[in-house]
Formats: C-alpha cells, sequence, structure tokens
C-alpha cells in the first residue's frame, strides 16, 4: 500500500493553482468527502474542469471514493476524499539542544516521531549528518515528497542558508538546504522555527483556500496573527492575511532581537538591552512573570504595528509556564487596548501543536504548496 505510494514526483507535478484548490477541499471535507458538483460550486470551476481534474487526482491515488450521498431529487451523488496516506513528507525541527523529526501524511497528521539530542555548535557537517540518520531511521522505506527544515534564524529561506545564527556564528553562510539534500537525495526547504510553526497553525486552523481565500486560526476571527516562539531564543512568525509573511530578504520576524533598553545587558546578537536577553535573563532569574511582561511590550509592539487578530504563544519557556505567560502578555495587551480606547485586547493563547509544533510546521513546508496553503 501507498506508504511508498505514488511517491514525490507524481505530487509535485500536480502543483496546478486549480489541482491545489480541488485537493485543499478534499483535503477539509475529511473522511466524509464532498462531491463533484459541491467542488465546482466552490472553485469556481466548470463540473467539466472539476472531473478532469479529480480523474487525475483518482488516478494518482490521491482521492477515492467516499460513497454516494442523497442529493435533492436527483440520483445519488457520489463524493470523494482525500487519501492521506498518498503522500507524506518529514518534518524536522533542530533546536540548539534537541532534535525533533516527524513523518506526517497528506493531512499533516504525526505517522512517526523521532527525537534525539543534538549540538547545533557541533558544525555544519556534524549536524547535517546526525539529522539525516534520524531521518533515515524515520522513512524506514516509506517516499516522500521531502523534507522540510526549521531552526532559529536568522537564514535565507530561498536559497536555504543560514546567516549568523545567534550563539552559533559559526553556522553564518552555511548551505544547509544543499547540504543535506545532497546528503539524503531528497528535496529540501529549510525556515525559521517560527515561520513554520506558524505555517503549521495557519494550514491546520484555517478555512478552505477555496472558500475564504486565507487561513485563520479556529476562532480567531480574520486571518492574521503573530505566533511568539519562547525556547532557547524568542522569534516570531507573522502570518498577515493567510500567508506567512517572510519579507523581500526572508528575513522578517526578528522580533527578539528588538532593542527595548537601551544599554541594557549584552546579548547574544551583540546588540544590548534585546526583548530576548530581558525575557532569558528573567526568566534565568526565575521571575517569569517579569519575562511575561517583557513578551508583552513586544507583542504590544507587534499589535500596533501590524493590527493582528491573535497572538499566539509556544516554545519550551512558555510551555514551563503557560498560565504566566498568557497572563501576562494579555496583561500587557489588555493596558494597551484601555490607553486607546478599544473595546478589548488582542487575545492570547497558546499555540496548538505543543512540543511538536515546530516539526509539525516544518512538514508543512513540503505539504501546503500542494493545496495553496499558506504562502504569498
Ligand atoms: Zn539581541
Amino acid at each position: 500500500m501507498g506508504m511508498a505510494g505514488p511517491a514525490g514526483a507524481n505530487l509535485l507535478a500536480l502543483r496546478s493553482h486549480n489541482a491545489a484548490l480541488v485537493l485543499d477541499l478534499l483535503r477539509a471535507a475529511g473522511p466524509a468527502g464532498i462531491s463533484r458538483l459541491e467542488l465546482a460550486e466552490r472553485t469556481g470551476l466548470t463540473p467539466q474542469a472539476v472531473s478532469k481534474i479529480t480523474a487525475r487526482l483518482r488516478a494518482e491515488g490521491l482521492a477515492a471514493e467516499a460513497g454516494r450521498r442523497a442529493s435533492t431529487g436527483g440520483k445519488p451523488r457520489t463524493v470523494l476524499r482525500l487519501v492521506p496516506e498518498a503522500g507524506h513528507a518529514v518534518g524536522l525541527h533542530l533546536d540548539r539542544d534537541e532534535l525533533t523529526a516527524v513523518l506526517c501524511d497528506l493531512t499533516g497528521a504525526v505517522v512517526a516521531e523521532r527525537r534525539a539530542p543534538l549540538d547545533l555548535g557541533a558544525g555544519g557537517d556534524a549536524v547535517v549528518e546526525g539529522a539525516a540518520g534520524e531521518v533515515e531511521a524515520l522513512l524506514a522505506g516509506v517516499s516522500v515528497l521531502g523534507v522540510g527544515v526549521a531552526l532559529p534564524g536568522p537564514l535565507d529561506h530561498t536559497r536555504g542558508v543560514l546567516h549568523r545564527v545567534t550563539g552559533f556564528p559559526q553556522w553564518d553562510g552555511f548551505p544547509l538546504r544543499d547540504a543535506l539534500a545532497g546528503r539524503l537525495g531528497l528535496p529540501v526547504v529549510v525556515d525559521k522555527d517560527t515561520n513554520a510553526a506558524a505555517l503549521g497553525v495557519a494550514v491546520a486552523g484555517g478555512e478552505p483556500a477555496g472558500s475564504a481565500g486565507f487561513a485563520a486560526p479556529a476562532g480567531s476571527g480574520g486571518g492574521s496573527f503573530a505566533y511568539l516562539h519562547l525556547g532557547t531564543g524568542l522569534g516570531a512568525g507573522l502570518v498577515i492575511g493567510g500567508a506567512v509573511h517572510r519579507g523581500a530578504r526572508t528575513g522578517a520576524g526578528e522580533f527578539g532581537h528588538q532593542v527595548i533598553q537601551l544599554d541594557g545587558p549584552l546579548c547574544g546578537c551583540g546588540n544590548r538591552g534585546c526583548i530576548e536577553v530581558l525575557c532569558l535573563d528573567a526568566v534565568r532569574r526565575g521571575a517569569p512573570e517579569e519575562a511575561a511582561r517583557v513578551l508583552g511590550a513586544g507583542a504590544a509592539n507587534l499589535v500596533g504595528l501590524l493590527d493582528i487578530d491573535l497572538v499566539l504563544l509556544g516554545g519550551r519557556t512558555v510551555a514551563a509556564a503557560e498560565d504566566v505567560f498568557v497572563r501576562g502578555v494579555g496583561a500587557v495587551l489588555e493596558e494597551r487596548a484601555l490607553r486607546e480606547g478599544v473595546a478589548a485586547g488582542v487575545p492570547v493563547r497558546v499555540a496548538p501543536g505543543g512540543a511538536r509544533g515546530v516539526a509539525e510546521g516544518a512538514a508543512q513546508l513540503l505539504l501546503a504548496p500542494l493545496f495553496g496553503r499558506g504562502e504569498g
């Protein structure tokens, strides 16, 4: 069966806009499926065009019949569903001291997972070799679309080249994408941990692209949010109008290195008084409330700049004191709303996905484009 399935090359060839719209509706419909007529209505495509696309998706093994459904007056309609196991992707989260690798099916569901210690300071060759070994062990013969890699920035997403990762300047200029792709013989996409996590949330929580045109976390009431990741560092993933905002040089989201205290403590980035160093120092001192207040000040700046709908918090430092961070950041945003005369502050929540959120989002770097999701 299709763990090995119709393989990556065919799936990648299917990346036309209309096929992506149809696939996204099939995905959103879940196991219950959706009829060709509904697909035509919701995509705006002609029934003939939908029939052609669905015939090809079925031939590729990506779609299957999900039974028949009574229709008003006419004959029962055949409904189609996505075949989740028809394709897979690997999501790889390289943190400063730990690696998480997940194998995801087309719906993004995790079907296998591995964790291992990692020394991000060990240098490019050692990290590539260690990561490749974990990916190969995870795959065990399953063919995949490719590997999405998420790690602390800054980095060049387009070329898959790292910049000066905070705390690990030796990574500057390392072509991680090409090195890992060469070692594994698979397509590789590299992005910041924050962008990957934000993409994962946007894809999982969103409305189908064919109907609403944007993705939004459930209940956010809009398509724009910030994912703030406080772990061994601090960064942001920005989703604006349903798409991850990476900026002209894919450097957007360097949230942690805003200076909020002139002549403050020295940060790993070389500057002084960055939000990151103030936050991490407070955590080290055992003062998570103060760390939350600092994070809240940064979040309030972001809300003021971008007028986003929602702030999501993730990363293991947040996970260690979720209530403190949600309450503390929320209080700063609430104060800001009061000062401005806005009815309520922007909501603050813990990001879904937990410790696996970044790795799952990394797999979406390969999966989301199939469904026309997450890209600007
Ligand atoms: Zn800094």
